[in-house]
């Protein structure tokens, strides 16, 4: 068994993404073609936001918002202590200080008690400027943002949605990537909406930002006039080369069809499967509140304090099962931080995560045998 079976989906789509890719092959235009343009489209209206502009993956999209918002030296953004790095590392790499913020235990994502006293500690503090929030939707989980979103207004805070892992999940039917003032996602792979390599994308409804945004992606380009050729060579700002590339669009027009299609209710049903199955066990199941929808990015459960991890994961090995642990480490605790303030975080809930958590195999092609083999031999193990 595999833990994320992209071969089996590449089967499924096979036809149609060969056809693709040859006919970006034949194309010969290989760099912005039609595709991205028609991707860009098709991802801005499935989210229901009026600019997408894709990039080259999905740290990119973080850093590109952060650079649109001028966010640099002197500023603080708040960030979950238990993310993948990049959500902290963008905002440390255009200079600003990372603050991390605990998680709530049920949800794996970030608890707005908290950012609120984080925020108010910072203000009073004076060190630093509050600036914005990067909110991440772990696991394929929108965050608290009813109440997240409060809390951004009531301190004049910027918010961008980390969505990397939360595409196609949604909020009483909003769906994700339209949370942020900003918002973006990653391609990469074995993500809930991947590609076959990098890949990344920005959502706004603002068009000065979306502006910013298409002239960052391409070396600071001049924007004021989109049909120019040579807009390129015409630079008004320092930016970075981040497009996504034609072959990728070409292979994401159909993947996103098949995720809205099918996949994203197939992944909903899979993960039901372990819910069912694994709730008379003393493993805590993640929670999904009242009007929240998933797009399951990981099913992640947390093993009794008892337990020994390591054994377990071993011997689910033995039996051909495959586990992740995402993540073993708090943010703050991660070396890169060490000796700056963003090392200073009181995040008891995410170390007891980081010991606990484990990532069961999961895809929307998994049947019902699979899922119950993989219950079967967890529970042996415990
Ligand atoms: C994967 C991920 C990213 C980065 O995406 P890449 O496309 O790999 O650069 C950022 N934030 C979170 C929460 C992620 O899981």
């Amino acid at each position: 068994m595999q833990f994320r079976d992209l071969s089996k989906q590449y089967e499924v789509l096979k036809s149609q993404i060969d056809a693709a890719m040859t006919g970006v092959a034949h194309s010969a235009h290989y760099i912005s073609g039609p595709e991205v343009k028609e991707l860009e489209k098709a991802l801005a209206s499935y989210v229901g936001v009026k600019h997408c502009i894709t990039c080259a993956n999905g740290t990119d999209a973080i850093s590109i918002a952060m650079m649109a918002w001028g966010i640099g030296k002197g500023d603080a953004v708040f960030v979950p202590d238990f993310t993948f790095f990049s959500s902290g590392e963008c905002p440390a790499a255009e200079g600003a200080v990372p603050f991390f913020v605990d998680v709530d235990q049920r949800t794996y994502n970030l608890d707005p008690a908290k950012l609120e006293e984080a925020v108010k500690k910072v203000i009073a503090d004076g060190k630093y400027k509050a600036k914005a929030v990067v909110s991440v939707d772990l696991f394929g989980l929108p965050a608290d943002y009813p109440a997240i979103q409060a809390i951004c207004e009531k301190y004049g805070l910027l918010l961008l949605e980390d969505a990397a892992q939360g595409f196609g999940g949604s909020i009483h039917g909003k769906k994700t990537c339209t949370f942020g003032d900003i918002s973006t996602t990653s391609f990469f792979p074995a993500k809930p909406l991947g590609c076959y390599g990098d890949g990344g994308a920005i959502f706004t409804d603002n068009d000065e930002w979306a502006d910013l945004i298409r002239s960052f992606c391409v070396h600071g380009k001049d924007t004021s006039n989109p049909s120019d050729p040579n807009a390129k060579y015409n630079n008004i700002r320092l930016g970075r080369n981040s497009r996504l590339d034609t072959l990728q669009a070409a292979i994401l027009l159909h993947k996103l069809k098949a995720f809205a299609d099918y996949e994203l209710t197939d992944i909903n049903q899979v993960a039901s499967w372990y819910s069912e199955g694994l709730k008379d066990t003393d493993l805590m199941l993640p929670m999904i509140p009242e009007g929240y929808y998933s797009s399951w990015a990981q099913y992640t459960v947390q093993l009794p304090e008892r337990a020994n991890r390591k054994e377990i994961q071993e011997k689910l090995r033995a039996d051909g099962i495959p586990t992740m642990v995402y993540y073993a480490k708090p943010m703050h605790q991660q070396k890169a931080f060490a000796g700056t303030d963003s090392a200073i975080a009181d995040c008891s809930v995410t170390e007891r995560l980081c010991a606990t958590v484990l990532s069961l195999p999961l895809d929307p092609y998994k049947t019902k045998d699979e899922i119950g083999r993989v219950i079967e031999k967890l529970k042996e193990a415990l």
